[in-house]
């Protein structure tokens, strides 16, 4: 990781095709015609455009699952890890090479269920990393177990063992001190990469759930579902104050809608750089290449 500062190319002309480049020809997308990652994937495309970065300036951290996949359809340095573990390796990039756009792209039982932990633990360290998480409710590479947010708008009386009620990653990361708190829909892609536009150039930890449609494995939680009941988050909302955050979800949760748009920010003053350990002159020393060797 210590070159990977010194590999970013000068800035060149961005347009939206650079993203497909090394990227879709040599990775068939492999979802389901229809599924909400489509949706996602547009909108990754559309705020790295907005932003003019470069693919050689992005480092793309995918978790297990149908979701882990889009950093194959999308041009950058990329990294899969293991099921849970892609924030933590989102935090070891981002602490090697700071200069680096650290985008992580997990599912949400990747995220809220083995993964849990490293979601609320890098809540707290707060380093400049976006965080998108693919929310369908099901394990969907593995044919559609319920996930920690299964059961979402469900009339369930008694849950059970098996389907225990569905929580707000919401609610979590405003509790664990995510500092940008914000949701999304695949089924409006405009609306979503305007989102990650702000949560790319938030400076700590951003999180955007959005709601991404498994057409295969969850029938409840639809396209048409979500349509009803997802509801643009007023413009008089002051996303700054945490008081108006918490009443703004139990305003929602009482009206049984889903907020899209920014719930909470909270404006970064410190630099990332005093809240978190930086290591590229500690790699710069490092020999690496006994550890590349086994890998050949
Ligand atoms: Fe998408 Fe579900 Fe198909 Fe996976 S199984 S690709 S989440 S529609
Ligand atoms: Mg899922």
């Amino acid at each position: 990781m210590s070159d990977a500062k010194a590999e970013i190319k000068p800035t060149q002309k961005i347009s939206a095709k650079v993203w497909d480049e090394n990227a879709v020809p040599r990775h068939r997308i492999q979802w389901c015609p229809g599924c909400g990652d489509f949706g996602v994937l547009a909108s990754l495309k559309m705020a790295l455009t907005k932003l003019e970065v470069t693919p050689y300036e992005v480092m793309l951290v995918g978790g297990i699952g149908c979701s882990g996949q889009i950093r194959n359809y999308l041009n950058g340095n990329a990294f899969h890890g293991t099921h849970g573990g892609a924030l933590a390796y989102a935090l070891g990039a981002k602490m090697a090479n700071p200069n680096l756009k650290v985008i992580t792209l997990a599912g949400d039982g990747d995220t809220f269920a083995i993964g849990v932990e490293n979601f609320v633990h890098v809540c707290r360290r707060d380093p400049e990393i976006m965080l998108v998480i693919m929310d369908n409710g099901v394990y969907g590479l593995t044919k559609g177990q319920h996930s920690p947010t299964h059961g979402r708008g469900m009339n369930i009386k008694e849950w059970s063992e098996e389907s225990p009620p569905p929580f707000s990653p919401l609610r979590l990361a405003m509790t664990a001190g995510c500092t940008f708190v914000a949701q999304s829909f695949s089924g409006d892609p405009k609306h979503s990469a305007e989102v990650y536009v702000e949560a790319m150039q938030h400076k700590g930890f951003a999180m955007v759930n959005d709601f991404s449609p498994c057409v295969t494995y969850n029938k409840f939680n639809t396209y048409e579902w979500y349509k009803e009941h997802v509801e643009e988050i007023p413009a008089g909302h002051d996303p700054s104050n945490t008081d108006a955050a918490w009443e703004l979800l139990n305003d929602f949760d009482r009206r049984e809608r889903l907020p899209l748009g920014i719930v909470y920010r909270n404006p970064r003053h410190k630099k990332a750089a005093k809240r978190l350990p930086i290591w590229t002159e500690e790699l710069q020393q490092a020999d690496v290449k006994p550890l590349l060797q086994m890998f050949r």
